[in-house]
């Protein structure tokens, strides 16, 4: 165990930039790349210069990959990063030698040239791990997805009883006219068991009562299981019974995603490329011609021949000057956005479960899904008589979970997977609360309404163009997200005239395959939306 190729040079290159003009020249000079990594030919000419580079405005999955592709094609390229750390939203935390995801990250993917350059980056760096996550309800371990025989039986006769009236009279008298994913869901397997596996996880996760989600929506998600069907299968076995399998293999690097994202930072600097952190993008100026002109970020002032961004559709239109039509400023305030926030907690003793993470679905606690970092890699926890777990709370910027204080978060952590049974807070050693603004990009009724105001504009712009997960606004995981880079580049590099808005642009939820639609029958007002266009996160 110890520290891997990307890391300490990282630390080394950011620490000397204080002070440092972009426009006169890059960090340079950096070893020479491998010899593996050949540059790919460029088939049209290219106009970036060390003077005019292009230029990357964001270093998670996907500028980075935009970066590294650049640096590989020998193209002049400077990766800008608001923290003082790689990876976005896919990074990995580093707290006393405990490493945990913000949400856990699996690599998977069915992009093929996505899974080459992760085994490309990642080398003999990059695990398969089995998958296991169940479901938490009533101090029980179901499968999930919910599947009806684990469900019958882990009921009890008394509660079946319950769920079997409560089933019939939804039968005898259905709701007439299904508005709400409640309605939905209770006309077919009956209030009880709405209310008993339904309700709670759907509201932690969408920050809303089930009566605010769409009934079309529940009909989309639910597939498959019938109270019927389910308690047949509990009495005579349920073989044939085709519920969709997960993938039950993913590949993780050894010391959690961020290694994938510092080792692909350190590769860029190597082929000459340059990766600036600690630089926050506060103006992007166009001209005349809607032509970027100049980039300010944090004290730099840079003039690109290209920019691909992957900052949030609402603050790229919040930065731009000359500001954008009235309409695209309208259309980017109302983009609103689900955030997420860790509690890491290291547990003396043995790992409390042998899940990846697991669904909480009890009602009295906040808690939505528990990691156990040690599943997805034992490198992720550096004393192994310790144990070390995600609490994961799924928030609005602003609202009270957000604004708690880090203390309040851990003991709320502690208390809460006492009251669940699981570990008990005198085994809790210390722990740790991460913020993750902007976690989900919402899909409300007239979201994509807004994102098509917002590419139109964005359309004219000659020498600009939007990457990403929240630089669409779409929920992209990182293979997605990282197609997008690749589009970009081959865009630029080769003239192919990829429309990077049809990347992924066919489904939501990769897995279960849900069409894409919006959850909400009226979006809920989050504190964010008040905020100005480009505020930063409070
Ligand atoms: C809880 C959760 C679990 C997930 N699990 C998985 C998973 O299992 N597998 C998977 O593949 N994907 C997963 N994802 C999705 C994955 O995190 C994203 O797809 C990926 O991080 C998106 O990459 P990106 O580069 O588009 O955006 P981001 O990761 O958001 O990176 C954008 C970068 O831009 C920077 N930035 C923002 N504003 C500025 C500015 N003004 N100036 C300079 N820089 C700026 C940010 O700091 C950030 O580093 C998960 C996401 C969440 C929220």
């Amino acid at each position: 165990m110890g520290c891997y190729r990307g890391n300490s040079r990282v630390r080394a290159l950011t620490q000397r930039i204080d002070g440092y003009l972009l426009t006169d020249a890059d960090a340079g000079p950096y070893p020479r790349p491998d010899a593996e990594m050949t540059p790919t030919p460029t088939q049209t000419p290219f106009t970036a210069t060390r003077d005019r580079p292009v230029l990357v405005l964001g270093a998670g999955p996907a500028g980075l990959t935009a970066g590294y592709l650049l640096a590989k094609a020998r193209v002049p390229v400077v990766v800008v990063e608001a923290e003082w750390q790689v990876g976005g939203i896919a990074k990995t935390e580093v707290r006393e030698g405990y490493r945990f995801d913000l949400g856990g990250h699996r690599f998977f993917t069915k992009a093929k040239e996505v899974d080459r350059l992760w085994h490309e980056i990642m080398r003999e760096e990059f695990l398969e791990r089995p998958r296991m996550s169940r479901i938490f309800w009533n101090g029980k371990f179901l499968d999930y997805p919910l599947n009806g025989t684990n469900v019958v039986k882990s009921l009890g006769p008394v509660e079946l009883t319950r769920a079997g009236f409560s089933y019939l009279w939804a039968a005898a008298k259905p709701k007439g006219k299904e508005e709400s994913f409640e309605d939905w869901v209770s006309n077919r397997f009956g209030k009880r068991l709405f209310q008993l596996f339904f309700k709670s996880y759907t509201e932690k996760v969408w920050g809303v009562s089930t009566k605010e989600l769409r009934a079309e929506w529940a009909a989309q998600r639910i597939k498959g299981l019938s109270f019927f069907s389910a308690a047949k299968a509990a009495f005579v076995g349920n073989k044939g019974n085709k519920i969709k399998s997960l993938i039950d293999r993913f590949h993780y690097p050894r010391f959690g995603p961020g290694q994938m994202w510092e080792t692909m930072t350190d590769d860029i600097r190597r082929m000459g490329g340059d990766v600036r952190l600690g630089a926050p993008v506060r103006e992007i100026k166009f001209d005349a011609a809607g032509r970027v002109s100049e980039v300010q970020a944090n004290g730099y002032r840079i003039r690109p021949s290209h920019v691909i961004s992957s900052l949030p559709l609402r603050a790229t239109v919040g930065m731009s000057d000359p500001a954008p039509p009235r309409e695209v400023q309208e259309a980017a305030k109302g983009l609103r956005y689900r955030d997420f926030l860790t509690v890491a907690l290291v547990i003396e003793g043995e790992d409390p479960f042998p899940d990846n993470w697991i669904y909480i679905h009890e009602p009295e606690v906040r808690v939505g899904r528990i990691q156990n970092f040690k599943s997805w890699s034992p490198w992720m926890v550096p004393d192994p008589s310790t144990a070390c777990v995600g609490m994961e709370y799924f928030c609005f910027e602003g609202d009270d979970l957000w604004t708690m204080s880090d203390e309040d978060l851990v003991e709320l952590g502690k208390s809460e997977l006492e009251k669940l049974g699981l570990v008990s807070r005198d085994r809790v050693v210390k722990g740790y609360a991460t913020r993750v603004p902007k976690a989900y990009p919402m899909y409300d009724a007239d979201y994509a309404e807004r994102v098509e105001d917002i590419r139109t504009w964005l359309d004219e712009l000659p020498n600009f163009v939007q990457i990403g997960r929240n630089g669409l606004h779409r929920y992209n995981n990182s293979d997605h997200s990282m197609l997008t880079a690749m589009r970009a580049v081959e865009n630029l590099l080769e003239g192919t005239g990829h429309d990077i808005w049809a990347v992924n642009a066919e489904s939501v939820y990769h897995e279960e395959d849900v069409a894409d639609e919006h959850p909400y029958r009226q979006a809920p007002e989050t504190p964010a939306m008040e905020k100005p266009l480009a505020a930063e996160p409070s």
